[in-house]
Parts: structure tokens; sequence; C-alpha cells
């Protein structure tokens, strides 16, 4: 079958490529099994890219990763490379990809498989069955926004600025990402800010409600403050089924939504780009835990957060939702059968490797397919 699709892997450090490994194990399967023409091509990011070229992410690499359908990276950084300056360091070749791909569209998901319902810290009626997603604006705010700075004011005392800017197309291309994904999902979208004390906020709930009556009265579309948010989250977060945001009430909402479900190990996300005239969107897809120095070169990591984001690939850049649904159900499957890595271990449960847990979701995806 020729190769009309070309994935990127970029495994980085640490477990990245224990995790990216066993990720890969099951793109070839879907892709061995199921139809699916990819090309597969691997490179180095972060230290790894680091050691071998001296920069954490070449414009070789970086070419491939723009002609690639999608990227799917592990994880960098460690303490290797610690001291190096800050422009130097492994996370820049991260943040650069984001910038060069631009990649303005953060998806987490929070979803609680049955099996780990027990591990959240909250209730487990609270929790279980729980599916929402959060989709973070990542390129613009005030993580990004001018004047900012620290100055010396002439009183001897310092001042510390940064500037929350939003412009209107910023706010339509991120809220069309969440009502398109809506139409996929549960068609209800909740767009979250502060416009009772932001300007920006203001503009924010004005631009994603309008856009919502011109081109998406099929979705139902309610706006909360962030706090209330934050707050709803915790107390009754089934309300919710997408939830769209800025830079920075994402990313403090969309962890505190991935703690709902338990576990770093298991969770995925992707970071999507601006369509072009074919739909073809530039994609980035990473498990959202780090390179976890403490446990790398063990073989005990979870994969099941890089396997999700591979599932998030299959539905967000190839439009092949039977099998991302495939995948995560294998997921659950492996989970119902007690099967755990350390992170998830339970008592009575049956701890296993970073490469078992790769050949269990491969044997339950063949029983599937079967
Ligand atoms: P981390 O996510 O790497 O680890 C936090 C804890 O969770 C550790 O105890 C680790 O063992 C555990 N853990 C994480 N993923 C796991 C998995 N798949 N299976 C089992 N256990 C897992 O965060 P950290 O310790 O703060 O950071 C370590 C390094 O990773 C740092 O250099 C940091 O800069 C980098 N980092 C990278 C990314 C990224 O590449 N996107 C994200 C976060 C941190």
């Amino acid at each position: 079958m020729p190769a009309n699709r070309t994935v990127l892997l970029l495994p980085g450090d640490g477990i990245g490529p224990e995790v990216v490994g066993q990720a890969r194990r099951v793109l070839e399967w879907v892709a061995a099994k199921r139809r699916f023409a990819v090309a597969c091509d691997e490179d180095l990011v972060g230290g790894a890219s680091i050691d071998a070229h001296g920069v954490p992410l070449t414009d070789a690499t970086l070419a491939k990763a723009k002609a690639a359908d999608a990227v799917l990276l592990g994880a960098v950084g460690g303490p290797k490379w610690d001291a190096l300056p800050f422009d130097r360091k492994p996370e820049r070749g991260l943040l650069a990809l984001r910038k060069e791909l631009g990649l303005f569209a953060n998806l987490r998901p929070a979803i609680c498989l049955p099996a780990l319902a027990g591990a959240s810290t909250l209730k487990e009626e609270v929790v279980a069955g729980l599916d929402i997603l959060i989709v973070r604006e990542l390129t613009g705010g005030v993580y990004f926004g001018t004047p900012r700075g620290i100055e010396t004011l002439p009183d001897g005392s310092r001042r510390g600025v940064n500037t929350q800017v939003y412009t209107t197309g910023e706010i339509r291309r991120v809220a069309a990402v969440a009502f398109e994904l809506a139409r996929k999902r549960g068609r209800k979208v909740c767009s979250t800010e502060k416009s009772n004390v932001m300007e920006s906020g203001i503009l924010w709930r004005e631009e994603v409600q309008k856009l919502r009556d011109e081109a998406y009265t099929d979705v139902a579309l309610s706006h909360m403050y962030a706090d209330n948010c934050a707050m709803q989250l915790v107390r009754a977060p089934k309300q919710f089924d997408i939830i769209v945001t800025d830079n920075l009430f994402g990313d403090i909402l969309s962890d505190e939504a991935a703690m709902l479900t338990g576990s770093l190990g298991m969770l995925p996300s992707a970071s999507l780009g601006a369509a072009d005239r074919d739909g073809r969107r530039a994609a980035l897809y990473e498990p959202v835990h780090g390179s976890a120095p403490d446990i790398a070169g063990q073989g005990i990591a979870n994969p099941l957060a890089a396997i999700l984001s591979l599932a998030m690939m299959m539905r967000y850049s190839f439009g092949r939702d039977d099998d991302a649904d495939m995948i995560e159900r294998a997921v659950g499957r492996v989970l119902d059968s007690g099967l755990r890595t350390g992170d998830i271990m339970q008592s009575g449960k049956t701890k296993i490797s970073t490469e078992a847990m790769g050949t269990a979701i491969v044997e339950v995806l063949q029983g599937l397919a079967a």
C-alpha cells in the first residue's frame, strides 16, 4: 500500500523514547491491520538533540515536522541539561516547535475511565464516567502580550508588568476549533473568561457568542467566569462537555481538570494549528507528563498517555474516529483486566512493565479487530 500520510515521531528524553516506542507499536498495528497507509519517521528533540547536534531542535527536524501530517512527541528535559542557559535548554525545542508550527489550540481531554475512578482525589460518583475536553488558546494572551518586563521605579521599588491582549482573530479561530469539535461530541461549549473585571474578557465573550450565532447555531454555548469554572470543575465536572478558554485560564483549568482523573501517566494532549485549503492542520500530539528522570531507563513508565495521544492523532489529524475509538476502548479493557504500570497500581491488581502494557494493548486491539 503506498504511504500517503506521514507521521514524525520525536521521542525526546527520559521516558519519552520508552512510551513513544509503545505508541509506535500501536501505530504500526493500525497501519498493518486497519489499512492505514502511513510512513513513519523518527528524529531527535530536546536533550537528545543537544547531545547529538548542540541545539534542542535542528532546522532539518523542524522542516520534517512542518512537512509531516502529524507529530508525536514524548517528552523533553532532564537534570543532565538543567545547567544550560535558558535559551539552550531542551524545553526550547518544544517551544520552538509549537511556535513554528503555529499551534494555537491546545486540546486536553479529561476522561475518567471506570477502572481508575478510585484513583481520583474526588468522590467516585463525582468523576466516574467523566469525559470533558478543554480547548486552550496557546499562542496569545498574557504569556506573550507586550509591554512586559520588570522595571525599577524612581523611588527604587520595582514593578512587574504583563499584558493580557487578544484580537478578534485570535479569539475566533480557537472558538471555531471548539465549535467544530463540539459537533463531533455533545454539541455543547462553555466559554470561560473574566468579563466581569477584564476588557479582554468582554471581547472574548462577545466574539465567541458572535461566531456561534453566525456559524454554529447547532451548538449550545454558555459563558462562565473562570473562577466559577474552577469551582464547578471540582463540584460537578460532568456538567461540562467542551470548555474553551484563553491561555492563562486554560493553563490552570486544564491542570485542574487533569487531576480529576487521577494520574499523570494517563493524560494525552493535542495542539493544532490553522487549517490550510485542504483542511490539513499542523498538529503535535504529546502526553501531558514530562520526561520523568526518576524512573527513566527502568522500563516501568506508563505508556498509556502516549498511546492515547496517538488515538487523538487518529481522530483529529486523520479523521479515523473508528481507530481512535478502538485504541481508547483497548486502554479501558486492559485496565479493566487488572493490568497496571506502577504509577496507577492498586491493591489486587497486576503490576507490569512499559513494554508489557504495550503488548497488552496490541493483543486487545487484535481481539477487537477480529
Ligand atoms: P514529570 O511529569 O516528568 O514527572 C512527575 C512525576 O510523575 C515523577 O515522579 C514521574 O516519575 C511521574 N510520571 C510522569 N510520567 C509518568 C509516566 N508516564 N509513568 C509513570 N510515572 C510518570 O514532571 P517533572 O518531574 O516536573 O519534570 C521532569 C522533567 O520533564 C523536567 O526536565 C521538566 O522540565 C520536563 N518536562 C517536560 C515536559 C514536556 O516535555 N512536555 C512536561 C513537563 C515536564
